[in-house]
């Protein structure tokens, strides 16, 4: 069912560039000094107090971005051993399945032939698998398989020009999950001569919802795991409060960031405002729309909550791109999702943007009073 949604505003447009690259970090950020100069391995796995009794974290960089995990242990010894397979578990995502690594399955697979069989690890397949359905769920809005695209509008961007119709028809014609063919288990083809597959869209999220597996597995029962924004949260925090993690409006100068609690939850947002282009004097998201070729110019920000990460993740991606009707619809289409979606009602380069911000039900109920 389609609800109505509340909540409108105008918002001042504001200039500042990199001042939004920063937005999506979850309360912790602030709270977490950087460890200077210490070796790189040892500040990956080793944790540091927080100020907060029986409550640790590590900040790292991974994915090409900042990541950290909080946990609560009974010392830094045993938080340690809690942190280091999640840690673990997130590089050997960046390992099998990063775009830039001519090593990784998708670096194996982008230079595969059009009719060749790769084998890949099971991550990568069940991850490409799940991008798979969810292309499919979410029509075509989130597609591992845009990535030609992508390289259009980096010409555009070089040239400073926009592309033409035949260039992005060129393109459009290697876009689509059903040029991914999985013959069986661990086995992926491309179907179509010149596709490129990039899981930017929904790797973070996996490599989340892995972190989460290995701090249970280890015996955690109270984290929280953050790469770029994409986030979850394992229990409730160590006082059996349930954890509060802040997302911080694009224009966060202008609107206050807003409080979820949440517990057992992945949390994602994708927005414009953190990773954008311009060719010539326009700015466009870093997420294109694969149904047209075309950024994503209506949506620039989505918050996203579910039950896992991968779904939280390539739900923000598929959501920027979808309209307001069609994401409000799918958010209520799937069972455990909720959402934000903010509208951009006039271009972005206008000085009122118009913004008007969407909030599925369940999304308002997790909504700190
Ligand atoms: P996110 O970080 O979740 O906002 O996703 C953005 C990333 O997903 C981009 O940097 C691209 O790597 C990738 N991407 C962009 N557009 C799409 C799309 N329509 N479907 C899947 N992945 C996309
Ligand atoms: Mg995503």
């Amino acid at each position: 069912m389609i609800r109505e949604y509340h909540k409108t505003m105008t918002m001042r447009k504001t200039t500042a560039g990199l001042f939004f690259i920063v937005l999506f970090a979850s309360f912790a950020v602030a709270a977490l000094p950087l460890t200077g100069c210490r070796r790189r391995e040892e500040r990956r796995t080793t944790v540091r107090p927080t100020g907060v009794p029986g409550r640790f974290a590590v900040r790292f960089e991974t994915m090409g971005t900042d990541a950290f995990i909080v946990v609560y242990a009974p010392d830094a010894a045993r938080a340690d051993s809690y942190v280091a397979p999640a840690i673990g578990a997130i590089e050997n995502v960046d390992r099998l399945m990063s775009f830039y690594r001519q090593e990784s399955d998708i670096g194996a697979l982008n230079s595969s032939e059009a009719g060749t069989v790769v084998e890949v690890s099971e991550e990568t397949y069940k991850v490409l698998k799940e991008s798979v359905r969810m292309a499919g769920i979410t029509g075509g809005a989130f597609d591992p398989t845009y990535t030609p695209l992508r390289d259009v509008w980096r010409r555009a961007q070089d040239e400073g020009t926009l592309p033409g119709g035949k260039q992005l028809d060129d393109a459009l014609e290697k876009v689509g999950a059903e040029h991914i063919v999985l013959p069986e288990q661990n086995h992926v083809m491309f179907k179509t001569e010149g596709m490129l597959l990039d899981l930017g869209g929904i790797a973070k999220g996996y490599a989340v919802d892995r972190a989460i597996e290995e701090l249970q597995l280890a015996g955690c029962s109270s984290a929280l795991v953050d790469i770029g924004g994409y986030m979850a949260v394992l229990g409730r925090r160590g006082d059996q409060r349930k954890w509060r993690v802040e997302v911080r409006d694009p224009r966060g100068e202008v609107n206050e960031p807003y409080v979820l609690e949440v517990e057992d939850m992945a949390i994602a947002t994708s927005g414009d405002y953190a990773r954008y282009f311009t060719v010539g004097e326009r700015r466009f998201s870093h997420i294109i729309d694969p149904r047209t070729g075309w950024p994503a110019d209506s949506i620039p920000s989505v918050t996203v909550t579910a039950p896992d990460a991968l779904t939280a993740d390539a739900l923000a991606t598929a959501l920027s791109v979808l309209d307001v009707g069609e994401g409000v619809e799918l958010i209520d289409s799937l069972p455990g999702v909720e959402g934000m979606i903010m509208e951009r009602k006039a271009p972005a380069e206008e000085e009122d943007e118009g913004i008007v911000i969407h909030y599925s039900e369940g999304f308002r109920r997790l909504l700190a009073p």
